[in-house]
C-alpha cells in the first residue's frame, strides 16, 4: 500500500473510531477472556479492533451499526496523519489495531505507530532497528502485518526474526526474543495472535534453505513454549516427536540440503473452542519436486509433509491433532498460508464447527476444525493443477500429472504467480452466509532451473529462467469466471478435469 493509501485508510478507520468510541468507558486489559468476545455480539470491548482478524475466528465482521448504507457516502476526512517518519520507510500491510482510543499501526521494516484515534496525534513511535541485511534477506519485501495486544503489551514479529514486547502505553521494550536466525534467512511477516497466556508466531522464508516451524511464546517474559516444525529433521538427526517421524515418511532423497520449506507467514488462528491453534504452512522448498530428491518415477508420490497444508496443534502442547494437504507434493508455490476464517455453519441439516481458506491455488477449502474432516474444495478461479478431491481419502486432491515439470519440460499453471488469493484479508458475514474475498485469476510458465540458487532474483526455489520459450501446448482452463456459476458448456479438452464449479461465489 502506497503511504498516500496508508493515510487515507488510517482516517477512514479513525472517523469509525470517532464514532464508535464517544461512550467509551476506561479502558481495560485485553485478557484471554476478553479476547474470546471480541468482534462478537458478547463483545467486551465494541468499537475496538483487538485482533488481527477483528474476533479470534477471524470473520472480519463488524457489528457497528452506525454506519450503513444509508450515511456511508457521507464519511469524509476527520484527520490524516504522516506514517514515514521513520526514514520515508511508510509502505504496511498491516491491519491496524485499535484499544484504549489508540490506533497501532504496523509499517514495512518493522516501526510501529500509536495516534490517537480521536485526533490522529502521534502518541508515539517505535522502529525495531532490524538487522541491515533484512531487506537481501526476504523474499518479497520486508512487510509487517500487524500487531497482537494482551494485558497493556504490543507483540510485534520483527522482520529479523525477533519477536518483541512492547507497553502499549508509552511504546517502550518490555521483552525480546530471538526466534530464528536472520542470517539462515529466516524472517517475519506474520501478525502474532494470542492464545490464552502464550503468543504464536510464525516464520517466513520459504523460498529459501529454511525449515519451516511455527512456535508459542510465554506472554509474561517471552519465553518458548513449545515449537512445531512443518518439515522433518534432516535424515539422520533425531525426531523431535512422532508427528516429525510421521513427516519423514513423506520425503525422500537428498531433500534436507534446501531446507524442506514449510513456512507459516500468514494464516494463523486460535480456536478457544478446541483450544487448537491451526496454521497455514507454505510451499515445499524448492519448488520443483526433483530438487526435493523426488525421481521423475515418483512424482507425485512423495506429499513432503506438513508443507502445503493446514495444521492443527493443541494450543497448550504443540502436539499435532491433525493436518490436511491443500496441495500434496507442492511444486507450484500454491502456499497454503492464505487468512483462515472460522465459523459455525449449517451443512445439510447440522451445524458444524469449520475453517475455511482460500490460498493461492485457487480453490476454496472447507474443513470441520474440530478434527479435520474434509467438508469441500471447490475453485473460485481457473485452476488446472488439480482434477478432483478424494472423498474416499478425507478429500485429499488428485494431482493433474501434465502439472509437473523440470528442466526441460514447462507447463502453464492456472492460477499463477502470487496465487489466486495471497495475504489480503477476507470476510465473513454470519448474516448472509458469504465470505468475501479479493482474487486474482491467470498463469505462470513453470520450468526448472539446474540448481537453485539462494542469489537469484527472488530467493532459491529453482525456477529456470527463459520458461516461456520452452513452453508446452497449454493445458486448456477447465473453470471459467464464477460469474458463469456453472453453466458454460464443457471447455474442450477438458474431460479429465473433473471437477467444475457448482453454484457462484460473492
Ligand atoms: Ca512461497
Amino acid at each position: 500500500m502506497s503511504n498516500i493509501k496508508a493515510i487515507l485508510a488510517a482516517c477512514v478507520i479513525a472517523t469509525i473510531a470517532l464514532i464508535s468510541t464517544v461512550t467509551a468507558q476506561q479502558p481495560r486489559a485485553v485478557d484471554a477472556k476478553v479476547l474470546t468476545t471480541a468482534g462478537t455480539a458478547k463483545d467486551a470491548m465494541p468499537g475496538t479492533w483487538l485482533t488481527y482478524g477483528h474476533s479470534q475466528s477471524e470473520q472480519r465482521y463488524s457489528l457497528l451499526k452506525q454506519i450503513d448504507e444509508t450515511n456511508v457516502g457521507k464519511l469524509g476526512l476527520a484527520w490524516s496523519a504522516p506514517l514515514t517518519a521513520a526514514g520515508g520507510r511508510g509502505g504496511t500491510e498491516g491491519t491496524p489495531l485499535m484499544w484504549n482510543n489508540t490506533i497501532y499501526q504496523t509499517m514495512d521494516n518493522s516501526i510501529v505507530y500509536a495516534l490517537d484515534a480521536r485526533t490522529g496525534e502521534q502518541k508515539w513511535m517505535y522502529d525495531a532497528k532490524i538487522d541491515p541485511i533484512t531487506p537481501s534477506h526476504m523474499c518479497c519485501g520486508t512487510h509487517n502485518r500487524g500487531l497482537a495486544v494482551y494485558e497493556g503489551k504490543l507483540i510485534l514479529a520483527a522482520n529479523d526474526a525477533r519477536l518483541i514486547a512492547l507497553d502499549a502505553n508509552s511504546g517502550k521494550e518490555l521483552w525480546q526474543s530471538k526466534v530464528a536466525d536472520i542470517n539462515q534467512y529466516y524472517s517475519f511477516t506474520i501478525a502474532p495472535r494470542i492464545a490464552g497466556d502464550k503468543v504464536i508466531v510464525g516464520v517466513g522464508g520459504g523460498e529459501y534453505f529454511i525449515r519451516g516451524f511455527f512456535a508459542a511464546y510465554n506472554l509474561k517474559d517471552g519465553s518458548l513454549a513449545w515449537k512445531f516444525h512443518t518439515v522433518p529433521p534432516a535424515p539422520g538427526k533425531p525426531f523431535e516427536d512422532k508427528d516429525q517421524e510421521k513427516a519423514s515418511k513423506t520425503w525422500v532423497g537428498d531433500w534436507a540440503k534446501y531446507g524442506g520449506g514449510g513456512s507459516v507467514w500468514d494464516g494463523l488462528v486460535y480456536d478457544p473452542d478446541t483450544n487448537l491453534v491451526i496454521a497455514g504452512t507454505g510451499n515445499a522448498e524448492p519448488w520443483p519436486q526433483e530438487m526435493r530428491g523426488i525421481p521423475k518415477s515418483e512424482w507425485g508420490k512423495w506429499d513432503n509433509l506438513y508443507t502445503c497444508s493446514i495444521v492443527a496443534v493443541d494450543a497448550s502442547s504443540g502436539k499435532l491433532k491433525w493436518y490436511y494437504q491443500t496441495v500434496p507434493t507442492d511444486s507450484w508455490d500454491f502456499d497454503s498460508v492464505g487468512g483462515f476464517i472460522m465459523a459455525d455453519v449449517q451443512i445439510e441439516g447440522r451445524t458444524r464447527k469449520v475453517i475455511m481458506q482460500a490460498p493461492k491455488s485457487g480453490v476454496f477449502y472447507i474443513l470441520d476444525r474440530t478434527n479435520g474432516q474434509f467438508i469441500s474444495a471447490e475453485p473460485f478461479v481457473p485452476v488446472n493443477w488439480v482434477t478432483g478431491f478424494d472423498k474416499k481419502n478425507n478429500g485429499k486432491p488428485i494431482i493433474n500429472q501434465d502439472a509437473y515439470y523440470d528442466q526441460t519440460n514447462s507447463v502453464v499453471i492456472y492460477p499463477g504467480g502470487g496465487g489466486a488469493h495471497n495475504w489480503a484479508p477476507m470476510s465473513y458475514n454470519p448474516n448472509a452466509g458469504l465470505v468475501y474475498l479479493p482474487y486474482s485469476a491467470g498463469s505462470y510458465t513453470f520450468n526448472a532451473a539446474k540448481e537453485p540458487d539462494p542469489k537469484a532474483g527472488g530467493g532459491a526455489h529453482g525456477l529456470g529462467r527463459g520458461g516461456q520459450d520452452k513452453r508446452t501446448t497449454p493445458m486448456p482452463i477447465c473453470w471459467r469466471r464464477h460469474a458463469d456459476h456453472g453453466q458454460q458448456p464443457p471447455v474442450p479438452g477438458c474431460g479429465q478435469y473433473a471437477v467444475r464449479l457448482q453454484g457462484g461465489y460473492g
